[in-house]
This record gives structure tokens, C-alpha cells and sequence, in this order.
């Protein structure tokens, strides 16, 4: 009961369960709108404590799809599909057969990829069953570099901004993980002249990008309140939020993580500080842009001009905050949604 209420009070134009018992298969898929195109998001395989959570997971990550194809112009909607168990799992041909079988019931109008705990291996065991999958290997390839240009991208309008420079040379930068986006973003802002300060919970990746990028290495719990000009998440969500703000020096916010704010208000707390936030969902779209060139027959060239036109949405996006004196997340907010009433699409 509790579930179809949390279902039926969301905007979400249809949310799905299966279940497969000779696999053990447990399934969501959830569409948020398929406004302007068919519904376009990974699977995520975790082991969730309760479905309600998985649930919940599955509408906060569709809407985010919907918002982030529609703020860059693209023919496409917001969806998510979840398999409930553990992703460490040796035995995926059945799991991810029944997971085919059923995305294939919506007949396109969700078309998945892969997501936090699958791989292009699992998504070529969807493609026997359905046709409506992305992310296959030797395709569109790996999304982080595309991910790490559009942050860089972000980081430069802020910093155009803020400081009338998008110039990073000389400008110190705290980044927050350093996994397949921390470690391109890192060689990028190292390659321009900027100053780097890195943590990540993981030795042997911050030990790269200090001999690589030489950058300098703190504990992960001193990354928010070292003296940095920006300060850029790219491991976990939630990280912005009543505990970190007071600790923060960076005047900018601009990184890969996905729901870096723990809660919408943390966006006004970030605007009284003075700290300019660029969106999570705008600033990290360059993998799903980069996903264009396998959903829509784009060729890396125009991939590539889309991941750097993130300078310009952020750009606009900062604009309107200013004018209607809102945060940046809020302006975002209404930019995507008056995308989604009056479709411009390209
Ligand atoms: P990843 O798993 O390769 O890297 C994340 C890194 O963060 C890892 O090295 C991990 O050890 C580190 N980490 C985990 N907890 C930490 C902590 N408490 N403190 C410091 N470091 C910690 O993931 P990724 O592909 O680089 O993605 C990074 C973030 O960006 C994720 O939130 C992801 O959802 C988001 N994102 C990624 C892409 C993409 O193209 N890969 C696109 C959009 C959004």
C-alpha cells in the first residue's frame, strides 16, 4: 500500500516491477516523462536494504534524467531501471536476460545502458534480448573524459563568472575523488597551469595523480575546508550539505558527482555564502552528450561541441539566478522545465 502511494504521488508517467523466479531476479524500471523523446537511463545494480529504497532511488534518479537530457536540447527523456541484489554476483546471464526481457516490454519507450554496479558485458547479455540498450562495448565508449570536459567546462564559466577569467591557470582547485572522472578532470586543470589538491579513499588513485599531476594529497575528511578557489566532487552524492558548508573556503562548486546536494535548501545556504553552485546535473552531462553518438548517429566532433557548449547553459544558468536572485539549482530547475513545456530540441 505505502508503495503505490509513493508511486501515485510522484510525476512519473509509469514505474514498473518484475520479478523472474527461476533467476531471482527483482526489477524497477521508472519513467519520469518521455516529454521529449523516449526515456533514456542506466541500470543500477544494488543491493538495496528495503525495495522501498530502491524504490526511491529509482524515481529521484529518473526525474534527474529527464532534467539533465533536457537542459542540453536532446530528444530524450528521463528513466532509470534498478536490479535489486548483489552486483558482485558471478552468475549475470539469467539476471541480466530477464532484465532484457523486460525493458524490451516497453517497446523503446525506455532505452537503457549501464550504471553504478553493471558494465558494457552486462549490457551485451540485455542485447540479446532487446534492442533497446546503449552502452554496448566498442561503441560510444567509456563517458568519464567526456564527463571531465564538461566539469572543466563548468569550472570556466564560473570562473568567467565570479572573476572575469576562464583562464584556470594558477587557480587552486580541491578535487574530491579521484576515480575515472577525478583522474581526466585532474590531468586536464593540470595541463592548463592549475594547482591541485586531491583526496580519495582509495591509495593507489591519489597516489597516481600526485606523480602524474603533481598534486598535492590530503585526508579525505580535509578536502572541504582546504584553501581552494574551487571545490569539485567527483565521488560521492550528498556531500554538500549542514556538516560541510561552514567548512568550505572555495568561492565554486563545480563537479561529476550526482546529487552533490544533500537536500535543495543546501543550494540557498551555498547562494548566502557567496559560493556559486554549477548544477551537478548540468556541469556532468558531457557522458550522456558523449552517449549521442551512439543513440543518435552523432560523430564525435559534434560530441565534443556539445560537451564544450556546458560552458554556455551554465553560463545562462548563472544569469537567470542572478536576475530572479535564486540559486543556481533552482534556475536550473525552471530552465529544464520550461524545456519540457516548449520542446526545442536538435
Ligand atoms: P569512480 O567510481 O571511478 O570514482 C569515484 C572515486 O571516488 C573512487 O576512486 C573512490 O575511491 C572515491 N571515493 C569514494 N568515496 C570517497 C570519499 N569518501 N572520499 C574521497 N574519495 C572517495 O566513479 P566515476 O565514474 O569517476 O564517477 C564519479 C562521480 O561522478 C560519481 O558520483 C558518478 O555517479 C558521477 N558521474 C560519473 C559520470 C561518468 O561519466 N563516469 C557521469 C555522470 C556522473
Amino acid at each position: 500500500m505505502e508503495i503505490i502511494e509513493k508511486v501515485t504521488n510522484t510525476d512519473h508517467e509509469r514505474v514498473l516491477f518484475a520479478r523472474d523466479t527461476e533467476s531471482g531476479y527483482r526489477g524497477i524500471i521508472a519513467i519520469h516523462s518521455t516529454a521529449l523523446g523516449p526515456a533514456v537511463g542506466g541500470t543500477r545494480f544494488w543491493n538495496y536494504a528495503t525495495e522501498e529504497e530502491a524504490l526511491t532511488d529509482a524515481l529521484r534518479l529518473s526525474r534527474g534524467m529527464t532534467y539533465k537530457t533536457a537542459l542540453p536540447g536532446l530528444p530524450f527523456g528521463g528513466g532509470k531501471s534498478i536490479i535489486i541484489g548483489d552486483n558482485k554476483t558471478p552468475d549475470r546471464e539469467a539476471l541480466f536476460r530477464a532484465h532484457g526481457r523486460f525493458v524490451d516490454t516497453l517497446r523503446g519507450r525506455y532505452i537503457t545502458a549501464e550504471d553504478v554496479g553493471t558494465s558494457p558485458a552486462d549490457m551485451e547479455i540485455v542485447r540479446l534480448e532487446t534492442r533497446h540498450v546503449a552502452g554496448l562495448s566498442g561503441l560510444s565508449g567509456d563517458p568519464s573524459p567526456y564527463t571531465a570536459r564538461g566539469v572543466f567546462r563548468a569550472m570556466q564559466a564560473a570562473t568567467k563568472f565570479l572573476w572575469n577569467t576562464d583562464d584556470l591557470a594558477g587557480v587552486t582547485v580541491a578535487v574530491q575523488g579521484c576515480g575515472h572522472v577525478g583522474y581526466h578532470l585532474a590531468k586536464m586543470l593540470h595541463t592548463t597551469g592549475a594547482k591541485l589538491v586531491v583526496t580519495d579513499v582509495d591509495d593507489r588513485s591519489v597516489t597516481r595523480v600526485r606523480e602524474e599531476f603533481d598534486a598535492e594529497i590530503v585526508q579525505p575528511n580535509e578536502i572541504f575546508s582546504v584553501r581552494a578557489d574551487i571545490f569539485a566532487p567527483c565521488a560521492l552524492g550528498g556531500v554538500i550539505n549542514d556538516e560541510t558548508i561552514p567548512e568550505l573556503k572555495a568561492q565554486i562548486i563545480a563537479g561529476a558527482a550526482n546529487n552533490q546536494l544533500l537536500d535543495e535548501r543546501h543550494g540557498e545556504m551555498l547562494s548566502e555564502r557567496n559560493i556559486l553552485y554549477a548544477p551537478d546535473y548540468v556541469a556532468n552531462a558531457g557522458g550522456v552528450l558523449n552517449g549521442c553518438v551512439e543513440l543518435l548517429g552523432w560523430n564525435s566532433e559534434l560530441a565534443s561541441r556539445k560537451v564544450d557548449e556546458i560552458y554556455d547553459t551554465i553560463w545562462t544558468i548563472f544569469e537567470a539566478a542572478r536576475a530572479q536572485a535564486i540559486p543556481p539549482n533552482h534556475a536550473a530547475d525552471r530552465l529544464a522545465e520550461e524545456r519540457l513545456r516548449t520542446p526545442t530540441t536538435d
